[in-house]
């Protein structure tokens, strides 16, 4: 049994907090993303569960032993890390085999597996140069065929793509997750691209300031955010929010935005009641899920001007100005638009629509 089992993970540098006490489980043969901005932790919670740092608190088990204070070389895991870290002066094929010859793996064994990782990781060229003759995305890709190499209990993974371009990064990653599920191996993977967490993982931990916000499978992330900082989190362009007074009035409820006032539906009015914990809440909806529309039509909620229409492929994305609101929209390219300047319908698909209370920012619905 390989997983592993962070519990209530604690690290502080001086007056900085890098992890407030988090605790997540990673399944026997599951891949794992920490996502999350520059600073949450990400790095600090890898490097805690490596023992390259010492946790001020809290436990990490992998398999179902306590790994606190065994060294790194015990805990049977391998790493990549951003900063590949190579031996200089070794050749890429001896940078490749020394895990293994490390082991005293046999000759043949070794080289069998050295081939084999490089035709993957397409660097069967480059086996006899150094570090130093190498791009940084070529030392990258060594730096992974090290990991790679051996099948260690569970693979620790620090933005091993960052420094590839876009096409050899996608590649790669389909490829990482291929392997990955072949061989089984554990997986906890750091990355701030959420294009990768979402194509990658079993299970997503959104980060935010030390703490995790939501520890769930991609679709549930993205379609079910917990709260604010997540729905914004995800998604490209990001989700428009619009914050609205919640009235009582005739015994319905009305959502009053400023720039429009909607009666909830009694399901969702009853939803609110129950849990908001002010008069104030937060419409979230995703730009793909707008509907725009120069006359006006039944499922039209409010007007905006129309700011910039950029045309990316078979799709608009379209800014709109409304109040005091910017918001993209994503529409097809075959949409009627008004030209720059001129006003549009808005319309959103309900059963989309996301709300979050305004002062806990926890989604009600
Ligand atoms: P990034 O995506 O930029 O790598 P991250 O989410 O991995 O960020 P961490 O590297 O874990 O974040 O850093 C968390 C916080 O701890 C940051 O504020 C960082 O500046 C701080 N920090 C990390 N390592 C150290 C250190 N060795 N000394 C002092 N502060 C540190």
């Amino acid at each position: 049994m390989s997983r592993v089992r962070v519990v209530n993970l604690h690290k502080r540098f001086d007056k900085t907090i890098a992890v407030d006490g988090i605790s997540f489980e990673v399944g026997d043969g599951e891949f794992v993303v920490l996502l999350g901005p520059s600073g949450c932790g990400k790095t600090t919670t890898l490097r805690c569960i490596a023992g390259l740092e010492t946790p001020d608190k809290g436990e990490i088990y992998i398999g179902d032993k306590l790994v606190n204070d065994l060294p790194p070389k015990d805990r049977d895991i391998a790493m990549v890390f951003q900063s590949y870290a190579l031996y200089p002066h070794m050749t890429v094929y001896d940078n490749l085999a020394f895990p293994l010859k490390m082991k005293k793996y046999p000759k043949q064994e070794i080289d069998k597996r050295v081939r084999e990782v490089s035709k993957l990781l397409r660097i069967e060229e480059l086996l006899d140069r150094r570090p130093r003759q190498l791009s940084g995305g070529q030392q990258q890709r060594v730096a992974l065929g090290r990991a790679l190499v051996r099948n260690p209990r569970v693979w620790l993974m620090d933005e091993p793509l960052s420094n590839l371009d876009a096409k050899l990064r996608v590649y790669m990653r389909a490829e990482l997750k291929r392997l990955q599920r072949d061989l089984g191996i554990t997986t906890i993977y750091v990355t701030h691209d959420q294009a990768e967490a979402m194509a990658m993982a079993d299970r997503i931990a959104v980060m935010n300031q030390g703490k995790i916000l939501q520890y769930a499978p991609p679709h549930e992330v993205f379609e079910r955010p917990a709260n604010i900082f997540v729905a914004g989190f995800l998604g490209s362009p990001p989700m428009n929010f619009v914050e609205a007074n919640v009235v009582e009035k005739d015994s319905k409820l009305i959502l009053d935005a400023g720039i429009f006032q909607y009666t909830l539906p009694e399901e969702i009015a009853k939803l609110v009641r129950e849990q908001a914990k002010g008069d104030k809440v937060v419409i979230g909806f995703r730009p793909e899920h707008m509907i725009l529309s120069i006359e006006k039509q039944p499922d039209s909620v409010f007007q905006a001007d129309v700011y910039v229409i950029e045309p990316m492929g078979s799709n608009y994305i379209v800014d709109l100005k409304a109040g005091e609101y910017l918001m993209k929209a994503i529409v097809p390219i075959t949409t009627k638009l008004p030209s720059l300047g001129e006003k549009v319908w808005v319309g959103f698909l309900l059963e989309k629509v996301h709300l979050f209370d305004a002062k806990t920012e926890m989604a009600i619905f």
